[in-house]
């Protein structure tokens, strides 16, 4: 199973979007570009909405069948370890091996050794062809970042064979995430990190590396642009390098997680992608539900009721639901109207305040951010919001749409 060049994370709290998505996707292959969908939902969404993960394949496999998409699409169980994989095994055959936990933890002495002896030949200068600078790789550099990563890698071993022994090799997509973790990593970093990849013998088809910045679930990205263009290009050429040296997958490629409405990092990947003629994995934080909101509010009436409740009880219960997120999420509460304020918006307002328009004046990043973690509220509506979902299907799913579409694919994936 040979993930394609372009692909995109689609993630959908509430499983009804499945087609809007995909809509989406055709919509660029009409236009030339060709991503293929990947359906990723964690064990952490699907705990809080209580579903199960082959409820994302069955949502998959209909959208499919719906708009008659006869190209490759995927089943990503997302951000999983050992003591949960076992869950999404059957249903799924894209894995996202989350190792960040164990980033740091003491590895085998001997193991530790014998790494540290393979990567010697690295020592003294490293040219990699697309980095005009040189790195100056010593000894104690190689040592840390075996004590540092070592371990994780190793872990990520274990879940690959653990998968492996189940469903047979390549018969899976495999990626590697280290992005849920306290610090970015470097180029160099990411080189040895490679290096202990091939050595676990992990076919990894996409590398989900921390960059610099914050990358907060929903909104755009906050940090040093310079740096991040710098930064992702080093990133695209060691991995261009590291899959000669190693012999990785030929496909090998970043991942980029909340990677949704990051849109002043687009330009520099775009004209990266461009220039390294480099594959892409763009993966979503999960903003359909966002969108679902918009259209909800959109519809008016009791679509639009259904939108205030859930800010209102999301307003209420803020600690409860920003706590999970607390790493992801920057929201200054000042900046939150009161439940009554919002009580009085109409359509267009509500509507206005939660798109991530940045030009608009009624753009409000804080309420966007609460949102995205308040889906937890819909969840609890049960049957009232679900129904919701399908009596305004229609407005839901040109905002749904649209928002992959205008706001993701254009900007990342469209020649200029
Ligand atoms: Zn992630």
């Amino acid at each position: 199973m040979v993930l394609e060049k372009y692909s995109f994370g689609i993630g959908d709290r509430f499983a009804h979007q499945g087609r809007a998505q995909l809509d989406a996707l055709i919509n660029a292959k009409k236009h030339g570009v060709f991503i293929v969908p990947v359906w990723n939902k964690s064990y952490r969404e699907h705990n809080i909405i209580k579903t199960v993960p082959a409820d994302t394949r069955v949502e998959a496999d209909e959208a499919v069948k719906a708009l008659d998409w006869q190209d490759a699409y995927y089943v990503d169980a997302d951000h999983i370890g050992l003591k949960n994989v076992d869950d999404f095994i059957e249903s799924s055959d894209f894995f996202t091996l989350d190792v960040a936990d164990f980033i740091s933890e003491p590895t085998d002495e001997q193991d530790l050794q014998e790494f540290i002896r393979k990567q010697n030949k690295y020592i003294g200068t490293l040219d990699i062809p697309g980095i005009e600078e040189s790195f100056q790789i010593v000894p104690e550099m190689v040592q840390e970042i075996a004590h540092k990563f070592l371990y994780a890698i190793k872990e990520a071993g274990k879940i690959y064979r653990h998968i492996e022994s189940v469903k047979g090799k390549d018969n899976f997509v495999t990626e590697v995430s280290v992005d849920e973790s306290n610090e970015p990593q470097t180029p160099v970093e990411l080189f040895f990190i490679l290096s202990a990849i091939a050595e676990e013998g992990i076919p990894a088809q996409t590398i989900a590396p921390k960059f610099n910045g914050r990358f907060n679930k929903g909104v755009d990205y906050v940090g040093d642009l310079p740096q991040f263009t710098k930064e992702f290009d080093e990133d695209i050429a060691v991995i261009n390098f590291a899959i000669k040296e190693f012999s990785l997958p030929p496909n090998l490629k970043l991942s980029i997680h909340s990677g949704s409405d990051k849109f002043s990092i687009y330009p520099p990947i775009k004209k990266a992608l461009q220039k390294f003629d480099a594959g892409l994995h763009l993966k979503t934080a999960g903003t359909t539900w966002l969108e679902e909101l918009i259209g909800l509010a959109l519809a008016g009436g009791d679509g639009l009721a259904i939108a205030k409740e859930v800010y209102k009880n999301a307003h209420s219960r803020y600690d409860e639901l920003c706590i999970p997120y607390a790493a992801v999420i920057d929201i200054d509460k000042s900046k939150l109207p009161s439940p009554e304020i919002v009580d009085g918006w109409d359509e267009q307002t509500y509507a206005s305040t939660l798109r991530h328009d940045q030009k608009c004046e009624l753009y409000n990043l804080n309420v966007r951010q609460l949102l995205h973690v308040g889906y937890k509220i819909a969840s609890e509506m049960g049957d009232r919001f679900i129904d919701a979902l399908i009596k305004y299907e229609k407005v839901i799913a040109e905002n749904v749409t649209e928002n992959i579409y205008d706001r993701h694919i254009k900007p990342v994936f469209m020649k200029d």
